[in-house]
């Protein structure tokens, strides 16, 4: 089959077969399948959808494009956290020394930021030295040595999915459920893990914007998880205000770093215990989920954490100086305050992640550098009583187009004489 008759196959709304999504795969990687053919078979799928078994089938497909992780011969349930994705969320920083704390064994496979969301690998890059490109016997010291490895995705890992992430950022079908399934999870099997914890986002920051899309993608990923005999636990979490206080990059390492100490923000570390319970559940460090929460919450009040995640910058190259004593990278700063009085009742997160991009926090184009230093410090949340002409948000730059940035900030916050919030950070759990 030619990759033309697989698009049009596609595009006529047809099921493609285990041999078409090889082909087509296969010939991507190797460079007989070109960019552009890929590019209309990514929206030929956006519009007419993927099944169960065809997104099983591309999964594999991605899987076997490159090389996988065997961590078998280390004793116990492998386990990993994944986020969707959304703005200022910096839980992965705090999970995985506080799960490994609890006795987890985390090789965290980590991305950079995708088009208005963060990506835990740029905040980590912000501590000069810090390497998240490792070979595999570094891999499996650190893992062993520090309970948890932050790494990136290496260009012989999972490698269909590395060409058509970046493929898809800038074709508009990122927000496709079979192909975030596809991506997520080719990655999630192949880097080893038995367990799975996925934060998956909802609302106006996320990719998924509703209830019901969030629903789908949670019963794709969990099909796909279970397929692969894993364990699985998702959790669909709030994303229509920014996560804690800070967002970019340098400035969320150092959130984390504080919350690692006892001062984190009430909603980050509710979702990250929640979260961390979980893990430390599914991997059997603890009977239940009420055991693990509690766990977790241990080894942040004992220093545990704090002392583990300072031990894994080092491992990993880092210059654990940047946490001690932070710096202060930026020129220049300014506040964007309020028009009115009122309650602060929405937060556009999407219009504060596209802020974050306009004063350097992450990239318009995928070779773009990034100011690891840049970012917003959000001072006022969802409910919050505010007067007129109170700073909602600073800004922290270097080189930025801060007027675009400010005038989406201005936006984003939608402020009314009541407020009543029904909303908990976790939505559901399934
Ligand atoms: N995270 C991924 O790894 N892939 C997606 O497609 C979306 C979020």
């Amino acid at each position: 089959m030619r990759a033309v008759d697989c698009i049009i196959k596609k595009r006529n709304g047809e099921k493609l077969c285990e041999e078409d999504i090889n082909e087509l795969i296969n010939g991507y990687v190797t460079a007989a399948v070109p960019d552009y053919q890929i590019a209309a078979f990514l929206m030929a799928v956006f519009f007419q959808g993927l099944d169960f078994e065809e997104t099983w089938l591309l999964t594999n497909a991605m899987i076997s494009s490159g090389k996988r992780f065997d961590f078998s011969d280390i004793p116990g349930i492998k386990v990993d956290k994944h986020s969707t994705g959304g703005v200022g969320d910096k839980v992965s920083l705090l999970l995985a020394p506080i799960a490994a704390s609890c006795g987890c064994k985390i090789p965290m496979m980590s991305g950079r930021g995708l088009g208005h969301t963060g990506g835990t690998l740029d905040k980590l890059e912000s501590v000069p030295g810090y390497r998240v490109f490792l070979n595999e016997k570094e891999v499996r010291d650190i893992l062993l040595n520090d309970g948890f490895v932050m790494m990136g995705q290496t260009d012989d890992f999972v490698p269909a999915d590395k060409k058509m992430y970046a493929l898809r950022d800038v074709t508009g079908t990122v927000e496709s459920i079979p192909l975030i399934t596809s991506s997520i999870m080719s990655k999630k099997i192949a880097e080893g893990s038995n367990a799975l914890v996925l934060d998956l986002k909802c609302g106006n920051g996320a990719f998924m914007k509703d209830i019901d899309n969030a629903r789908m993608l949670a019963k794709y990923i969990v099909g796909t998880s279970q397929a692969a005999g894993q364990k699985i636990k998702v959790v669909i979490s709030d994303m229509n205000q920014p996560l804690g206080k800070s967002i970019g990059n340098y400035n969320e390492l150092l959130e984390s770093a504080a919350a690692l100490q006892g001062s984190g923000d009430e909603r980050l570390m509710e979702l990250t215990y929640r979260l961390a319970g979980w893990m430390i559940t599914l991997s059997e460090n603890a009977p239940n989920l009420e055991v693990g929460i509690e766990m977790a919450k241990k080894v942040v009040a004992s220093g545990e954490a704090f002392k583990l995640f300072l031990q894994n910058i080092e491992h990993q190259g880092g210059d654990v100086d940047y946490i001690l004593n932070p710096k202060t990278l930026y020129k220049n700063t300014t506040t964007v305050c309020t028009s009115q009085s009122g309650y602060i009742t929405q937060m556009n997160s999407y219009d504060v992640g596209i802020a974050s991009i306009y004063i350097g926090c992450g990239r318009r184009k995928k070779e773009d550098s990034i100011d690891h230093y840049a970012g917003i410090e959000v001072l006022k949340n969802v409910g919050d009583k505010v007067e007129k002409g109170e700073p909602i948000f600073t800004v922290c730059y270097n080189n930025a187009d801060l007027e675009t940035a400010c005038k989406l900030l201005e936006k984003s916050v939608v402020i009314s004489d009541s407020f009543e919030d029904k909303r908990n950070i976790i939505f559901e759990e399934i």
